[in-house]
């Protein structure tokens, strides 16, 4: 089995701020790009344990992947309104299997084909070009409510068992 964690790695428990984790499963972990991102519904997907690419996932990973594809791709593109998502995956600066789920639209051509790359690196070097963090966050809140309820007609992706790490009571009055 691979390490669970390891020090230095940015999407561990173990790391001093790891990204908030939207979503869990038993295998997997659901997040937003962190900050800055330059597409607000930019999502990602990663194995919880570490390994290095889809050469190496387990036959439950494997099967359980394209099922959280379609779903991730179903939400960014209702939510967003993309025509479509892009999927990205290098597994270079994390050593966890993650993907990236990416919405495309017609009218931004920065968002077309590699010229995402340049895009992306634009708003690395200049955070602000990003989307406003509060706008990337409500937008993949409700990428995950829109996941969510996929689970009730997806029999394959209510087996993968996403679920938020914590449930916030509804109301402490009596
Ligand atoms: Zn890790």
């Amino acid at each position: 089995m691979s390490a669970h964690s390891g020090t230095g790695c940015m999407f561990c428990e173990g790391a001093s701020a790891p990204p908030t984790i939207l979503l869990q499963s038993p295998r997997w972990n659901l997040y937003r790009h962190a900050d800055p991102t330059p597409i607000a519904g930019w999502m990602m997907v990663a194995t919880r344990h570490h390994d290095t690419g889809l050469d190496v996932m387990c036959p439950q990973e494997s099967a359980e992947l394209g099922v959280i594809l379609r779903a991730m791709s179903i939400a960014v593109r209702a939510v967003t309104g993309a025509e479509r998502v892009y999927a990205l995956t290098y597994n270079e600066a994390v050593q966890h299997l993650h993907l990236h789920a990416i919405p495309r639209f017609a009218a931004d051509a920065r968002t077309k084909s590699w010229a995402l790359a340049d895009f992306y690196r634009a708003v690395q070097a200049s955070p602000e070009l990003a989307v406003p963090a509060d706008v990337a966050t409500d937008t993949a809140e409700s990428i995950v409510q829109h996941l969510l309820s996929q689970v009730q007609t997806d029999p394959l992706l209510e087996r993968v068992g996403f679920a938020r790490l914590s449930t916030a009571p509804i109301s402490s009055t009596p």
